[in-house]
């Protein structure tokens, strides 16, 4: 028997997600856990600089502990301190074995059972006087708002060589690979004028864009790409031809090769529409034109089965005679941040469900089920 302890949990789990922590509101919650981390006796306490370059009102939090295993490695546990929208005023309710929040906020699991899991791990070790690895935690802001702290993390700032997010759905699995995802924009500058009066000399920039949409290839492109226009902004009045409007979108694959020919084959339809227009109209006019843009949004995730954070969550996942389930996710999260400073990185399960909604809700005996799993992770 593991001396993970629920009640303890669920006390730590049920007041960070009671601390209000939007994305670049993260301050209240860092301070709560430097008070906490300090009083369990943790080697270094400190925030980054990140906040100049996030907007938080706080930097990434890094805690280390040394440990009293000098002859094992170093390993990082990483969680975000921010929450979704709607998230202030969250209050927790417990049913049996399971939190909600009250309805009108989300709980908040998403990520604090992972920060919750972490404490309950390091107070138990602390305890029971049990030797243990030395290792280090990576709390991050803005992580909701596009991985913003994760991103401007310096990881020479870290000692291990390999870590885990606590940041995933579902119980018992390991995510090994995540997609990159490239953002897509598309400005269209066309002519305004008087589309009752004066129609023969404004070009529609709705128009054009429409003729581009219509060409791309959207939803899923194949088994591990998938392309999505997701806003059009553009337009003044229903009675002037628009001169300006903009696209916004993202394109997502598992496969670096297939990404970048998406975003060729996106750029030649929307290039394309532009000198098309020219051919038939006005080859000399400057309108017209197109801005168009491709920015990175997060790199690829895609860690080997023989990586070290696999190996070393399945053997401790097998001395508690259980079997991890390797996956991919669909999306991008703060781990392809730190795989690609190339500290290997794996995301697990923590049990969380209908995260991002009003219906959030974890399981405490999943949170404890984890922790039983780090706890082994620690002192195998
Ligand atoms: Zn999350």
């Amino acid at each position: 028997m593991l001396p993970i302890n629920p009640d303890r949990l669920s006390y730590y789990f049920t007041t960070l997600c009671e601390i209000d922590s939007p994305s670049r509101g993260e301050s209240r919650l860092s301070s709560y856990l430097q008070d906490l981390f300090t009083d369990l006796g943790a080697a270094e306490v400190f925030e980054d600089n990140s906040q100049k370059h996030t907007g938080s009102d706080c930097g990434n939090l890094i805690i280390r502990f040394t440990g009293n295993r000098p002859d094992v490695d170093s390993i990082f546990f990483n969680c975000h301190l921010d929450v979704i929208n709607p998230c202030m005023g969250v209050k927790v309710r417990r049913i049996d074995d399971v939190f909600y929040s009250s309805g009108d906020t989300v709980l908040g699991a998403d990520d604090k059972a992972g920060i919750a899991i972490l404490i309950e791990v390091i107070i138990s070790l602390l305890q029971g006087n049990i030797p243990f690895a030395p290792f280090e935690l990576v709390f991050t802001t803005c992580e909701e708002i596009g991985l913003l702290g994760a991103k401007s993390l310096s990881p020479g700032i870290l000692n291990s060589r390999f870590g885990y997010a606590l940041d995933s759905t579902g119980i018992d699995n390991v995510i090994i690979g995540a997609p990159a995802s490239y953002g897509v924009t598309a400005e269209f500058f066309g002519l305004a004028a008087h589309a009752g009066l004066r129609p023969e000399s404004g070009i529609s920039a709705i128009q054009l864009a429409s003729q581009a949409i219509t060409k791309l290839s959207l939803g899923k492109l194949d088994h591990e790409t998938t392309a999505n226009i997701g806003t059009i902004t553009g337009g003044t009045a229903t009675n002037i031809i628009p001169d300006y409007v903009r696209i916004d979108g993202e394109i997502r694959s598992h496969n670096l090769n297939t990404l970048q020919a998406t975003i060729e084959q996106f750029r030649q339809i929307f290039q394309t529409t532009i000198s098309n227009w020219k051919i038939t109209n006005d080859p000399i006019s400057s309108f017209p034109h197109i801005y168009l843009s491709f920015p990175e949004q997060y790199p690829l995730m895609n860690l080997s089965l023989e990586s070290l954070p696999i190996l070393h969550t399945q053997k401790a996942a097998a001395s508690l005679s259980r079997s991890l389930q390797c996956k991919l996710a669909g999306g991008g999260s703060d781990a392809n941040f730190f795989n690609s400073f190339g500290l290997p990185t794996a995301i697990l399960g923590i049990g969380m469900d209908h995260v991002h909604s009003v219906n959030e809700q974890i399981k405490l005996s999943d949170m404890k089920r984890t922790a039983e799993l780090i706890y082994t992770m620690l002192t195998l």
